[in-house]
């Protein structure tokens, strides 16, 4: 291999590649220190020409490469697995982002820029990008992509997905395909974008893309509430969808259990009381009169005995603080010790029978053990997360084997937002039919035939393909 790490060495300088174990290591495991595995050198490329010849090199050598972004991932889609020749690729450096065109409502940004960073510039010339989670303070765009991420605002404004018009890619083979086009409409042709989007790194790498904002809301308002049960939540979720739905742009759910948790182990006070559901609702508009309209479908809801409790932010100070309640689930969730995470997705009429299932089965497998339930309530999306305690992690994989098993049995999706990365596969390939699978891994293979990119993650090895 010393050819080939020299040849790289010339390319990216001795600064940008990584050989030391101790540089390495932050690379080598994802942050919530669930998955690691080894690879040769970090490769830290500074533009696209230089992923293309980094690609083009590691193709030649028959070495994989893993994409890294900011390695926020859920999945362990970002960290090497198996022991095949392998490096790691971080689009660390490619952090330039162009101007953003306030009419035209398009703005285009390198692999590498932070989620976080690009909001702001849209903002500053009054737009939104408004792709909302957590990790957005490190997560970044290519990542973004890759893993078609959600967040808090699918409800009213869709997914990763929604707001790519244009992308660069550079494929196994080290070709560019520049299609950085800022275009609404293009439906000359096959749009193989949404190839790459959601793919996990097994197609190719993200190098840039051409991304769609969309006008800043003005007014929003803000309400914690509490309700009495999962039907009651549903019947709240269609209420507000019936009187003020088009504004509607986050409707959150967080168990009681969890508003617990977040208040031991983080401090926070949440100012509602009652019931065994809590939901945190945004309406966003530009238009005046958002606050009499919320207001007016909280008495409604009120006089059809939906709700237990609830407050309606009077400041933009409130509206952030009840925002901190559901921004802090998974760090207490974290300051609890190992913590097993399924990211599903169910129709909304199977949700409450499903919860009742994952409760029962969970008390007989790990009496120990106790469930974190949270998520996005109007995208049928939960974060039904199992706080291990004392359970033995030898049985971590018949718990969350058997949380998906009850998922597939309510027509549901093991994987709502996080992709599967190489945590989910298995249950992927366990779970989905054989012409699903087989159709990916025909993909896969017309993709990257010498099987080079992100392998063992979102795509079953071909030799699956029976
Ligand atoms: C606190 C917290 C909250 C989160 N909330 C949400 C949420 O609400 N919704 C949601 O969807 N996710 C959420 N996530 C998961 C995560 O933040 C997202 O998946 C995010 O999109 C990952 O971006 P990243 O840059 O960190 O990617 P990484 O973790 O570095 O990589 C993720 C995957 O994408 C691939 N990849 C990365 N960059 C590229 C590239 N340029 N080209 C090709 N492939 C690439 C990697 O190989 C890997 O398979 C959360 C994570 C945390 C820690």
């Amino acid at each position: 291999m010393q050819p080939f790490l020299d040849g790289l060495r010339q390319l990216l300088g001795p600064a940008d590649l990584l050989t030391d174990p101790a540089d390495m290591a932050p690379y080598l495991t994802d942050w919530r220190r669930m998955f690691s595995g080894p690879a040769l050198a970090i490769l830290r490329p500074g533009s696209t020409e230089q992923v293309s010849a980094a690609v083009g090199l590691c193709a030649q050598h028959g070495v994989a490469i893993v994409p890294q972004g900011g390695n926020t991932g859920l999945a362990g889609g970002a960290t090497p697995q198996g022991r095949a020749p392998q490096v790691v690729l971080s689009l660390a450096r490619m952090t330039a982002i162009g101007t953003p065109d306030p009419i035209g409502m398009v703005i285009e940004a390198q692999a590498g820029c932070i989620l976080q960073r690009v909001k702001e510039v849209a903002a500053d010339c009054g737009r939104q990008l408004p792709i909302s989670l957590a990790a957005e303070g490190s997560a970044t765009v290519g990542g973004v992509i890759a893993t078609n991420a959600g967040g808090v605002n699918v409800l009213r404004y869709g997914m990763a997905r929604d707001f790519v018009l244009g992308l660069e890619v550079v494929l196994p083979d080290g070709t560019v395909v520049k299609g950085l086009k800022p275009l609404r409409k293009d439906n000359a042709g096959f749009d193989w974008k949404h190839l790459f989007i959601g793919s996990e790194g097994a197609f190719g790498i993200v190098t840039a893309a051409v991304l769609r904002l969309t006008p800043a809301t003005r007014h929003r308002s803000v309400a914690l509430l509490s309700v009495q049960d999962l039907p009651a939540a549903i019947r709240l979720l269609g209420l507000f969808q019936d009187r003020i739905g088009e504004t509607l742009s986050a409707f959150e759910l967080i168990s009681a259990d969890a508003i617990r948790l977040v208040e031991t182990q983080c401090g926070l006070g949440a100012p509602v009381s009652g019931g065994s559901w809590f939901l945190l609702v945004e309406a966003a508009s530009s238009l005046d009169g958002l606050p009499a309209a919320v207001q007016a479908t909280l008495e409604a809801a009120y006089e059809a005995g939906l709700l237990q409790d609830g407050t309606l932010a009077a400041s933009e100070q409130q509206a952030q603080s009840l925002w901190a309640l559901r921004e802090h689930v998974t760090e207490a969730e974290s300051r609890c010790g190992k913590s097993l995470k399924h990211d599903v997705s169910l129709p909304l009429r199977r949700m409450g029978a499903f919860l009742e299932s994952i409760q029962a089965r969970l008390a007989g497998l790990a009496p120990a053990a106790r469930l974190n339930i949270f998520g996005h309530l109007g995208d049928g999306n939960l974060h039904v997360n199992v706080i291990l305690g004392d359970t033995p992690l030898s049985i971590a994989s018949r718990i969350t084997g058997m949380v998906h098993d009850l998922v597939a049995e309510a027509g549901g999706s093991i994987s709502a937002e996080h992709g599967l990365g190489q945590y989910r596969l298995a249950d992927w390939q366990r779970l989905t039919l054989k012409t699903e699978r087989d159709l990916a891994i025909d993909i896969k293979r017309a993709m990257d035939p010498k099987g080079l990119m992100n392998p063992g993650k979102a795509v079953p090895g071909t030799s699956h393909r029976q």
